[in-house]
């Protein structure tokens, strides 16, 4: 089969396409022929390679995949060749008291498609079955490749950890990525009131299409006024967070007593300053968050079918296409997700 494989951590150039065995399925596992795949942060940091973390070299990245059941394989009864799906991106063990109480992407051994083991940027990928959910017609694989990851991880920080309210004020970080489109999406949908944070006139207008309610542009304004000016000094209840370093004290300046803040990534550094003032006198809690529970993608792809949540797409591009999906990724061009389509 066709496919990306990164064998050396570099430039775009790593990046290489060629023809590899294509897998089988397994006991207990399905071949889907993928038919759309979506960058996210992570494909720049496997291709790039991050100090201290070892990826299984060669590899096929690529972590959201949505396509066709080619294979079943013996023990598979809910899907068969044919079915429209979406993959679950994480996989654990099953077993353990994490995976048994549905808390899978705990489990110690959980690993992620396009990171730990081959990925979907391929014609084909072989998954647990548990991991393929059946996709309704209504959604189309772009969307659905676009949506999955994202839309899952803004779930888990919104709603399991932040545990938003109706009425509350959440401030999304970064609103014109995949996650913080996501993150405005379902902030709204429980009914809380969202100011947007991006970079530049274009984006900043975007994100008002999106919905949310005030945008603050950080080419020419600062967050921690501004939110001050929205909310009459008061602050917002929940911050939602996947940037870091650069706004990070603005974040927890922005925060009202008893605020939450919400972190799933750190694309513009680690290691952010907490002026720790503000996390005891004002009782802020800080929250980590990474990826989410497989069962909550199939209540997200429910929302989808309804037209209650959106994935946002950018643009759609063929994988063959794939380096100048990264090069626009890696320049913060695009707003939402690059699909790439087989
Ligand atoms: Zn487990």
């Amino acid at each position: 089969m066709f496919c990306v494989r990164i064998h050396e951590h570099g430039g775009l150039d790593k990046l290489v396409f060629e023809e590899v065995r294509t897998p089988v399925a397994g006991p207990n596992e399905v071949l889907v022929r993928v038919k759309a795949t979506s960058l996210n942060h992570l494909d720049l940091w496997v291709r790039r390679g991050l100090p201290g973390v070892r990826f299984p070299l060669p590899i096929i990245p690529g972590v959201d995949a949505a396509g066709v059941v080619q294979e079943t394989g013996p023990g598979v009864t809910h899907v068969a060749p044919g079915d429209r799906v979406v993959v679950a991106q994480g996989i654990s063990c099953g077993h353990c008291v994490h995976c048994l109480n549905g808390d899978d992407n705990v489990c110690k051994d959980y690993k992620l498609l396009g990171e730990h083991r081959d990925g979907a940027d391929a014609e084909f990928l072989s998954v647990p079955a548990r991991n393929v959910m059946k996709l309704p017609d209504a959604v189309s694989f772009e969307s659905a490749a676009a949506g999955a990851l994202v839309f899952l991880t803004a779930w888990q920080m919104l709603v399991d950890r932040a545990q938003v309210r109706p009425g509350e004020v959440v401030l999304v970080i970064g609103a014109s990525s995949g996650v913080g489109s996501a993150g405005i999406q379902i902030a709204q949908l429980y009914g809380a009131r969202v100011i947007g944070v991006t970079f530049g006139k274009e984006k900043a207008a975007k994100a008002r299409d999106l919905g949310c309610d005030e945008v603050i542009d950080r080419a020419s304004q600062t967050i921690a006024e501004e939110v001050r000016k929205l909310t009459q000094k008061r602050g917002v209840d929940v911050v939602f967070d996947h940037v870091g370093k650069a706004v990070w004290e603005d974040c927890i300046k922005s925060l009202t007593k008893g605020g939450r803040l919400v972190t799933c990534g750190a694309t513009s550094g680690y290691e952010a300053v907490t002026d720790l003032r503000y996390v005891f006198y004002k009782q802020l809690r800080i929250l980590g968050s990474t990826m989410g529970k497989k069962g909550d993608l199939l209540k997200i792809i429910t929302f989808f079918e309804q037209g209650k949540l959106k994935p946002v797409i950018d643009r759609v591009m063929p994988l063959k296409e794939i380096r100048e999906a990264h090069r626009i990724v890696e320049e913060g061009r695009q707003f939402g997700k690059i699909v790439l389509s087989l």
